[in-house]
């Protein structure tokens, strides 16, 4: 059952976070590991940033092997000592059809590539006839491609904080990167140095759960208070992926299945609902935090 066919995407102004792109890992893993790569065809010249030089002709017969994330970048390892990166930006999809994938779930993808569309950017294809088609509108995503070795300090990559579900990330080292910080909490959650992946989503999310204030001074998260974030974080994210990542504006899962974690939000986009907890009398509120939209219970969230 797939409750996103009766109640369409809702038109917010969202992009893909940790959740969102850990679905399309997992979706494209399966299709693309272990395969080959026959041709790239670039339809421009880049997307937010210019292609590196010559990549067509240096993803062209390398094989991929496994299909990793760090934060909201996908990392596809191949055999040639490079590895491509691959950021969805606001409205990225990257769409399989046809071959190998199409056979082995083929109530999943298309059997037959459709028809180029206006903003397929990038379209790989792969030794067993599978494709994978990059698919963006607003050409706020971006690819690069560079050696393997150097990965960790590529720039997009080298100044991210833990991987929120990876063993580096704990309470002690929450609130060790909240302190001192004057800032309120929910800017702090949303630097990428502090923890990775999170976006204005997941970290109103987390807030509620956690039963703390977006505006509450990131310094003031005290060890209880920090066990109950880290908590709440990880709590949120294991849900969203297991719910298949949210459904918004232009996001879909790899295969072009819609996930529909949307509905099961708390408090995001929910202002004037009353708040969800059993406990509580509370309302959602909107503020606006540096230019971005924050949902919370006032009630709950201290
Ligand atoms: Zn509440």
């Amino acid at each position: 059952m797939r409750r996103a066919r009766r109640t369409p995407p809702q038109p917010l102004n969202a992009m893909p976070e940790l959740p969102e792109v850990e679905t399309v890992r997992r979706g494209l893993a399966p299709v693309m590991e272990g395969r080959r790569i026959a041709r790239v065809e670039l339809r421009r010249d880049g997307l937010r940033w210019p292609f590196p030089p010559g990549m067509a002709g240096r993803l062209a017969g390398a094989r991929v092997g496994a299909l990793g994330r760090r934060s909201k970048y996908l990392l596809a390892g191949l055999d040639t000592g490079e590895t491509l990166i691959v950021h969805l930006g606001m409205s990225g999809r990257l769409l399989v059809s046809g071959g190998g994938a199409a056979r082995a779930n083929p109530a999943r993808f298309h059997h037959a590539h459709p028809a180029a569309e206006p903003h397929d950017h990038v379209v790989i294809d792969l030794d067993d006839g599978s494709r994978v088609t990059f698919n963006d509108p607003r050409r706020f995503g971006a690819m690069d491609l560079v050696a393997t070795a150097a990965l960790a300090a590529h720039p997009l990559l080298a100044r991210l904080g833990p991987e929120p579900l990876g063993n580096r990330f704990s309470p002690e080292t929450l609130r060790a990167r909240l302190a001192g910080r004057r800032t309120p909490l929910k800017a702090a959650l949303l630097d990428q140095r502090v923890v990775a992946g999170l976006g204005n989503i997941y970290v109103c999310e987390a807030l509620w759960r956690a039963g703390l204030s977006p505006r509450r001074l990131a310094r003031s998260v005290g060890p209880a208070r920090a066990i109950r974030l880290h908590d709440a974080i990880r709590a949120v994210l294991a849900d969203a992926i297991a719910a298949g990542g949210a459904s918004l504006r232009d996001y879909r899962q790899a295969d072009g299945e819609l996930g529909y974690f949307q509905h099961r939000f708390a408090v995001y986009d929910r202002a004037g609902a009353p708040c969800p907890r059993p406990e509580c009398t509370g309302t959602v509120h909107r503020i606006v935090q540096a230019g971005r939209s924050s949902f919370h219970c006032p009630s709950c969230q201290r």
